[in-house]
């Protein structure tokens, strides 16, 4: 695939501008990238240089002085902390049990499905029920098993970094839309804050969205059968695993010595490669997530042989 990495399109013969004019506005990957994702989610796609760039825009585009924002427990740490970076600017975050109801006051509800790394997965009838508007964190669901639009969510959000590009090579985020004026204050974020998207980037989310059903129909139904083995396993506490996808959150009494025993799994941070990777998250989160968890992204290997290599982790 041949990438057009310009910076910048000749105007026409005219002197007028045309589809394509500056890269940090738009740019050809990109646009047949966010044509695609939008069209997997039923909305508008804008995608930006990162998840955390995408949260950033969201927070620009939805969020005002005195915003308060309810943020699902257990979401991927890092969005709560970009959020306490806007405390100077007066974002008022709180964090809530996204499997009841949302806090009456809340002017914004986000939620993760399922959440990264404690996998509950939002109440969606209680997050309908309420008058705020909602933005939901699918990146570990993908629109493969979740359509967050027609959950009732105005915005999803995905950190393309992981399933949707899907091979631990491209840093991307993406938020998607059916709301015009939401999608244009997205935009003006993206562009007057330099959130934009680098063309590679955009051209491996074209090339992962080719595979992404298949991909994760497999690394979901492999994550099933390991959750299952892992819940009768002697040195496991806990397994938590909500019936879809490819992350497996369990407890065991030394995460330190079993995540670097494995073989096979890559004792790595992140998720939603081909190759299967796993961490303590303690090291990260501290006191947010039990000591004993570890957070497994099953990838595309062979079902028994992630399973040989776990069983001899946890000898
Ligand atoms: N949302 C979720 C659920 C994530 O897991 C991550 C990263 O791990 C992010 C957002 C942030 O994405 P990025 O690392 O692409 O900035």
């Amino acid at each position: 695939m041949s990438v057009d990495r310009r910076t910048a399109w000749p105007y026409d013969e005219r002197g007028e501008p045309g589809d394509f004019v500056y890269q940090r506005y738009a740019h050809p990957a990109g646009s047949a990238a966010e044509a695609a994702l939008g069209a997997l989610e039923g909305g508008d796609a804008l995608l930006f240089g990162s998840g955390t760039a995408a949260v950033t825009a969201c927070v620009f585009a939805v969020c005002a002085p005195g915003t308060t924002i309810a943020l699902a427990e257990g979401a991927y740490y890092g969005t709560g902390v970009t959020f306490a970076q806007f405390a100077p600017w007066g974002l008022e975050v709180v964090e809530y049990d996204q499997t009841g109801a949302p806090p009456a006051d809340a002017d914004v509800v986000w939620v993760e499905s399922p959440a990264n790394p404690l996998l509950t997965v939002p109440d969606w009838e209680a997050v309908r029920a309420h008058r705020a508007l909602v933005v939901c964190d699918a990146t570990a669901s993908t629109p493969v098993f979740l359509r967050a639009l027609d959950e009732g969510a105005d915005v999803v959000l995905h950190s393309a970094t992981k399933y949707l590009t899907g091979h631990h090579d491209a840093l991307l985020g993406a938020v998607v839309t059916r709301d015009p004026a939401i999608r244009d204050r997205l935009y003006q974020a993206r562009m007057r804050l330099g959130l934009s998207a680098a063309p590679d980037a955009a051209a491996m989310l074209l090339r992962g969205l080719q595979t992404l059903d298949v991909r994760v129909r497999r690394q979901s139904d492999s994550a099933a059968e390991l959750a299952r083995r892992l819940a009768g396993h002697p040195a496991v506490q806990l397994v938590r695993y909500p019936g879809i996808g490819g992350l497996i959150s369990f407890d065991v009494a030394n995460p330190r010595a079993v995540e670097t025993a494995t073989r096979v799994i890559t004792n790595a941070t992140s998720l939603g490669g081909v190759n299967s990777t796993m961490e303590s998250r303690h090291r990260w989160e501290g006191d947010r997530v039990p000591e004993g968890l570890l957070r497994l992204s099953v990838g595309l290997e062979e079902v028994d042989e992630l399973w040989e290599d776990l069983a001899q982790a946890l000898s």
